[in-house]
């Protein structure tokens, strides 16, 4: 099974708990894993918690560790920062289901991570 579905974001680099768009696309008699994928160079997706102070402290760390500006590829677009910040986080998750649920555990949440919004992005969800 394979679906996806599309998020809005408001921020240049914001954090969205995604964990129910994700569940909703997962059938309910699914037994195996469920593969989250962002369709994007530079939006990324890694599984933690989602505490709003956490999710803040995740920007600021991208932001720390990957600075805006003097890179190469700026020459063209401007958002090589956006896709050096992407490529720390990844670009999916694999995650176990039990009876169509998330198999998460309790303080785990999957997270889409934007790098260079705000924009709409595509994320697809395969089940196996
Ligand atoms: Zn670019």
């Amino acid at each position: 099974m394979h679906a996806e579905f599309e998020i809005s974001t408001d921020e240049r680099v914001t954090t969205v708990d995604v964990t129910e768009r994700v569940e909703d696309q997962v059938p309910n008699d699914a037994d195996g894993t469920a593969t989250v994928f962002v369709k994007h160079t530079t939006a990324g997706i890694s599984v933690n918690e989602a505490e709003p102070r956490l999710l803040s402290d995740i920007e600021t760390a991208l932001e720390d560790i990957v600075p805006e500006t003097g890179w190469e590829h700026d020459e063209l677009d401007g958002n090589a920062d956006a896709h050096l910040r992407s490529m720390l986080l990844g670009r999916d998750v694999t995650v176990p289901v039990v009876d169509g649920r998330l198999d998460l555990g309790t303080w785990q949440s999957i997270l889409l991570v934007e790098c260079d919004g705000p924009r709409t992005r595509t994320v697809t969800v395969t089940c196996e």
